[in-house]
């Protein structure tokens, strides 16, 4: 069994999309990135990579390559699953938490749950917190998020 933890923050942008969880949220806002800066989805797929000790999604995916301009990070995910199956692994768990005082998450979360098992991640929890106001997320500049994979070997 192998575990990996997973952090990502993204700063709010006017005029972009919010994409979480591989869904659209409406929002006044979404977040600023060279990809569709699913910040969720970013802290996911570091986990994983971690679990099987592959580095990070910065490594695999580079910001400074214009073929991830705009990239879907849903897309990046299916990457990094079929990347730890040839690794003989399998996700059997991911827990994750976003961190944000809006837009609330919890509405939102069952839906990012059946789009997230579209791209071969069935077995995930979702939470999310807000940061009392303290800090960067607290004082709405952005979105962090947190997540701890579990991953088995393949049966
Ligand atoms: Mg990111």
């Amino acid at each position: 069994m192998r575990t990996g933890i997973g952090y990502d923050s993204h700063r709010f942008l006017r005029g972009r999309k919010l994409m979480l969880g591989g869904i659209e949220i409406p929002h006044e806002a979404g977040l600023a990135g060279h990809s569709d800066a699913d910040v969720l989805v970013h802290a996911i797929i570091d986990a994983i990579l971690g679990a099987v000790g592959l580095g990070d999604i910065g490594a695999h995916f580079p910001d400074t390559d214009p073929a991830y301009k705009g990239a879907s990070s849903m897309e990046l995910l299916r990457r990094v699953l079929h990347l730890v199956r040839g690794e003989g692994f399998e996700v059997t768990w991911v827990d994750s938490t976003l961190i944000c005082e809006t837009p609330r998450i919890g509405p939102h979360i069952e839906a990012m749950k059946e789009a997230l098992a579209t791209a071969g991640l069935k077995h995930i929890n979702i939470k999310g917190k807000s940061n009392e106001g303290m800090g960067f997320t607290g004082r709405g500049e952005g979105i962090a998020a947190i997540a701890v994979a579990t991953l088995g070997k393949a049966q």
